[in-house]
């Protein structure tokens, strides 16, 4: 799920900028009452500000969801993605955003060739043989109706809560019930796409100490209630250890853009294991450097998405951060405090990130 939505609860914490007294009285005050969630500042550096409305090379987005509200929104979007250059694009089932399955089937039913589903697991009565049973026809069945893929499951810490049509609670990925269901997918070919915790700042004191604190607080976690960020990564190995024919997409770089050090290691031990990009520029473009390694050392790994929505202006921020050498620039819908500079990653990184893992996975897969 995206994460730059506009802050509704803030501390009131301050910026104190400046508190020395000068002739300028007035200013002074100012400084010292400008709140981390309204700090935008306009960039005064003399360096390129590059524009990309179209990407570099053919895109396959691998994550997004079932946004349009009727067939002209869909056939609006489909226009957005042949100006920015997105061939097609994957629509997750999920129970936050969107129809029931057989509903999304039906509205993309036109537009095969643009838009891939991906369906859920379902749950119900998983607890009985009768009910596993059932679950795994469905599984079939969504096969049959075009799904290529699961996704997304989400597990924030109670458990698998985007499945339909019931929530997964306390259910998480290497729950010996979901066991019979990787190991369906990996006989239909299914990739397994999964959304685990948040991202590290959201699990933090929410204080001035708290590096990512605009976007944190309104995300915060509160892990006396469910399960840490680091038990569901375990959670997430598991499964991705106990079912090497099965292969998992971590949604958002698994959120461990903080950790890419072990995100690495992780991808080194798992042949069967992938990272997307999705919602994560903010949390990745602060870093560019460590990223940019990152993404050139693990180019065959890596799977372009979004989860942003529909706008033109949304995919024209990320190819910006991910083909150009810009610095220092601020987007203030991601709600951070910090500036991002871009990746300038070579063209045949781009390539594979675009588009070329994700049609290897989709096909060769098969
Ligand atoms: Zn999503």
């Amino acid at each position: 799920m995206k994460h730059f939505l506009w802050i509704t609860l803030i501390p009131a914490l301050l910026l104190c900028a400046c508190r020395q007294t000068d002739t300028n009285g007035n200013a002074s005050a100012k400084a010292d009452c400008v709140l981390v969630k309204d700090y935008f500042p306009d960039v005064v550096n003399n360096i390129p500000v590059t524009h990309i409305e179209r990407a570099k090379f053919p895109v396959i987005d691998m994550h997004s969801h079932d946004y349009p509200v009727s067939d002209e929104e869909i056939a609006g979007w489909i226009q957005v993605m042949d100006r920015v250059g997105v061939e097609h694009t994957a629509i997750m089932h999920c129970s936050w955003i969107g129809r029931p399955f057989e509903e999304v089937v039906k509205a993309y039913a036109p537009y095969k060739e643009r838009f891939r589903l991906w369906c859920c697991f379902d749950y119900t009565d998983i607890d009985t043989p009768e009910g596993l049973e059932r679950s795994l026809q469905t599984l079939e069945r969504y096969h049959e109706m075009g799904a290529v893929g699961i996704g997304e499951l989400g597990d924030k810490g109670e458990g698998d809560l985007y499945a339909r049509p019931v929530e997964g609670k306390g259910i998480h990925i290497d729950d010996s019930r979901v066991k019979p269901l990787l190991a369906k997918c990996a006989e239909l070919k299914m990739p397994v796409s999964i959304h685990i915790g948040e991202p590290i700042w959201m699990y933090l004191p929410m204080d001035e100490t708290n590096d990512g604190l605009p976007n944190a607080a309104p995300w915060h976690v509160d892990t006396t209630r469910c399960m840490g960020y680091y038990g569901l990564v375990n959670t997430f190995e598991n499964a991705v250890r106990d079912n090497p024919s099965t292969i998992f997409i971590a949604c958002h770089y698994l959120n461990m853009n903080h950790d890419l050090p072990r995100l690495a290691a992780m991808l080194d031990r798992y042949p069967n294991m992938y990272v997307d990009i999705a919602a994560r520029v903010a949390e990745s473009a602060h870093t560019p450097r460590a990223t940019r390694d990152f993404l050139i050392k693990y180019q065959d790994r890596v799977l372009f998405g979004t989860d942003n929505g529909m706008d033109a202006e949304m995919y024209h921020n990320i190819f910006r951060v991910l083909e150009t050498n810009d610095e220092h620039f601020y987007v203030p819908e991601y709600n951070y405090h910090w500036a991002l500079s871009a990746f300038n990653l070579p063209d045949e990184v781009l390539k594979k990130i675009y588009h070329d893992n994700a049609e290897r996975i989709l096909t060769e897969y098969k």
